[in-house]
């Protein structure tokens, strides 16, 4: 059995996305730091090589996608404004909510480049399947401006890299809190990509997501505030899976956000660490396993390295033995089964994903 590989780059921890958003100076309170930090980040990376899992990894280097790499789902202005913005002292890369020091775009085409390298190390067969443990996020950058903390849409370029490495079909499945938008817009129309988003409802970006936008290689699956495992299993086991099925994808991307865990302050999901553990391994039974998991959003640092723990562990065919001490907070409280209205939202997106992926 191959092994799991890991991206990590100490460097990616230097993107400084200074004071921004409603806590920026200025402002009527003390200015706070941004959501985006790396500290969640660095305790995932802690929590792995704590447990002894790293050890079970094989480490997969990041490179700096290459400008025509990002020339695949990106537009020549925006670079061009990113780099000389980045060569200064930073910017913001569209919306105001995704700021940049010096160097920003070097550190973003990184973690952009993680992933493509984790594609190559996978579809190469260096390794079975990969977490690719990057930021700046990706899933809400468009082709022409950032948003939503993200610069370069990392997902999307490492499918757009897994095609042109010779993947016929690939699917990206994105359990983030927030809308896909940037995925999604990439896509539209190319048959050769399906995108899947499960979301809470009209979070973010505004008005984004809706069933309304699903279309034959786009499956948009808003679920009400409060949906926990119960909700997500049936969302998967009604759409994602059927989906996937007919698709046969020869790779999979998971755009893998936290913030739809039970203590993110960013969304009003219950995710828990077990539930990602057997989303994980649902996605793994598609692409004989070629599974590149990317990482998002997740904003509760004491949790999130528990629930990247378990998606890890899970990739690895691992277990270590760490106990997630949030565990029973998250998966303890009334409301994790499925509902009846969470169970009308899975059905509208059925019933507007049907006609998606007719092979
Ligand atoms: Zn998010």
């Amino acid at each position: 059995m191959l092994s799991t590989g890991l991206v990590w780059d100490e460097r990616l921890m230097w993107h400084n996305p200074v004071g921004a958003g409603p806590l920026s100076a200025g402002g009527w309170v003390q200015p706070g730091q941004h959501a985006e930090s790396a500290e969640g980040k660095r305790r995932i990376k802690n929590l792995l090589d704590a447990s002894g899992l790293s050890s079970h990894l094989t480490q997969v280097h990041a490179r700096e996608a290459t400008r025509e790499e990002l020339l695949r789902i990106h537009a020549a202005s925006y670079l061009d404004r990113l780099a000389r913005d980045s060569e200064g002292s930073g910017g913001d890369a569209g919306d105001g909510h995704s700021p940049f020091g010096p160097g920003g775009l070097r550190l973003a085409a990184l973690a952009a480049g993680g992933g493509l390298a984790a594609v190559e190390a996978v579809l190469g067969g260096a390794v079975g399947n990969a977490y690719v443990l990057v930021r700046p996020p990706g899933h809400h950058a468009l082709a022409d401006r950032g948003m939503g903390f993200c610069l370069l849409a990392n997902g999307a370029l490492a499918a757009a890299h897994a095609r042109a490495q010779g993947a016929g079909r690939v699917a990206i499945v994105d359990w983030d809190a927030h809308h896909g938008n940037g995925t999604q817009a990439a896509f539209l129309g190319d048959p050769s990509v399906l995108t899947i988003s499960l979301h809470q409802d009209a979070v973010f970006p505004p008005g984004s997501g809706g069933v309304a936008e699903s279309t034959g290689d786009n499956i948009n699956i808003p679920l009400p505030p409060g949906s926990g495992a119960g909700a997500y299993e049936h969302a998967f086991a009604a759409v994602v899976l059927p989906a996937l099925r007919r698709f046969a994808p020869d790779l999979v991307i998971v755009a893998c956000g936290f913030d739809s865990a039970g203590m993110d302050p960013h969304a009003r999901l219950m995710l828990h660490s077990d539930a990602y553990r057997a989303l994980t391994a649902e996605l793994m039974a598609f692409a004989q396993g070629r599974v590149v998991a990317i990482h998002e959003g997740g904003y509760h640092e004491a949790s999130v390295p528990f629930l990247a723990l378990a998606v890890v562990e899970t990739l690895a065919g691992v277990r270590t033995g760490v106990e997630d001490p949030f565990l029973a907070n998250m998966a303890g409280p009334a409301g994790q089964e499925l509902q009846p209205h969470q169970s009308a939202a899975v059905e509208r997106a059925a019933a507007a994903a049907a006609t998606a992926y007719a092979p």
